[in-house]
């Protein structure tokens, strides 16, 4: 019998809904033993009722619950509290959902500030007013799912490989718990390491690294060691997929940004990295900006309103 999944898209960019839709004919071979009953990227299924005349979010019951998105608001966090009672397993699917993900940047400033810098600096309408209307409030900060709700399994990635997001459902199907990789992106890597402690200052991405175009990419110096911010070791591997590929971003000679979250899911990349760094002969006080490399990691707290800036409403 097939498997009721249903899905949510919280503050997310639908970028992980594309990922399940790359899944391309894998996707083809899971649907005969999946039975979508609610998503809304393919599916118009409406949140209160199709005729709109419930009063509180329905969403059918499913074995499986697949969630991306942090939560922003207090419709994400309504429709994040029916998933949960809906679904016996829970997957935060991405990193917004795992970690906050990008939207989690703005915990660096107050709502208060957002908004009078978008709606009162940098609007092309002078009169511009904050909406209040047929809008759900702010909550005071972008959380990760699991702050709000238990999730069972966690699929960072931004977005997750698709590779795995079918190895996870494949598992389940089988009765298994899907297993995450305790591995760093710098051990998929295949790039050409000489030796920590020789780096004398940071590069900027858009600075072309040195590599060889005709040359394989483990001809080519580990970008980190070439002074660039690469994330890779305290960053979790996944992106790579599951043909032995190098990982995504290094593959195209561009730094990991970080996008899989923290190895561990608990990590901490800001102070993680600063170590990598320090061990790579890197002077901190050369970063032009730390709380970048919380970028896709700052829900949970890690990110929050520096002290003297406005307080959050
Ligand atoms: S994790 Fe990335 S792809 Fe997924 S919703 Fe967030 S921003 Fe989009
Ligand atoms: S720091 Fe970056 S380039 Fe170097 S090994 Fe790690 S992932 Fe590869
Ligand atoms: S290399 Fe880093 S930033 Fe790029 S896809 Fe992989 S984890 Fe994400």
């Amino acid at each position: 019998m097939a498997v009721n999944v249903a899905s949510e898209w919280l503050n997310s960019c639908s970028g992980c809904e594309i990922a399940i839709l790359n899944l391309g004919e894998t996707l083809l071979d899971l649907l005969p033993k999946i039975n979508f009953v609610h998503i809304p990227v393919l599916m118009d299924h409406k949140h209160l009722g199709q005729l709109g005349d419930k009063q509180h979010i329905d969403i059918p019951k499913a074995t499986v619950g697949l969630v991306s998105g942090g939560i922003r608001n207090e419709e994400h966090l309504e429709v994040a509290m029916e998933m949960r009672k809906k679904c016996d397993i829970v997957i935060a699917l991405g990193t917004c959902a795992t970690h906050g993900g990008i939207p989690a940047l703005i915990n660096s400033v107050t709502n208060e500030e957002l908004f009078d810098r978008y709606y009162a600096t940098e609007s092309t309408d002078s009169g511009a007013q904050v909406p209040t209307k047929g809008i759900s409030p702010l909550l005071d900060r972008c959380y990760a799912l699991d702050e709000h709700i238990k999730v069972d399994i966690y699929l960072p990635g931004c977005p997750p490989h698709p590779d795995q997001i079918a190895t996870a459902i494949l598992a389940l199907l089988n009765g298994e718990t899907p297993e995450l990789p305790f591995k760093s992106v710098c051990d998929t890597c295949p790039t050409k390491r000489m030796g920590k402690g020789a780096v004398k200052g940071i590069k900027r991405a858009v600075e072309c690294p040195e590599f060889d175009p005709d040359k394989p990419i483990d001809e080519m110096r580990c970008l980190l060691e070439q002074g660039y911010l690469c994330m890779g070791p305290v960053t979790r591997a996944g992106c790579a997929g599951t043909n032995g590929e190098a990982p995504r971003c290094i593959s195209a000679r561009v730094p990991c940004r970080g996008c899989y979250g923290p190895v561990q899911q608990k990590g901490n990349q800001l102070l993680d990295m600063l170590n990598a760094l320090a061990s790579n002969g890197i002077d901190l006080s050369q970063l032009p900006d730390r709380d970048s490399l919380l970028r896709f990691s700052g829900a949970h707290n890690r990110l929050v309103v520096k002290q003297g800036k406005k307080t959050r409403r």
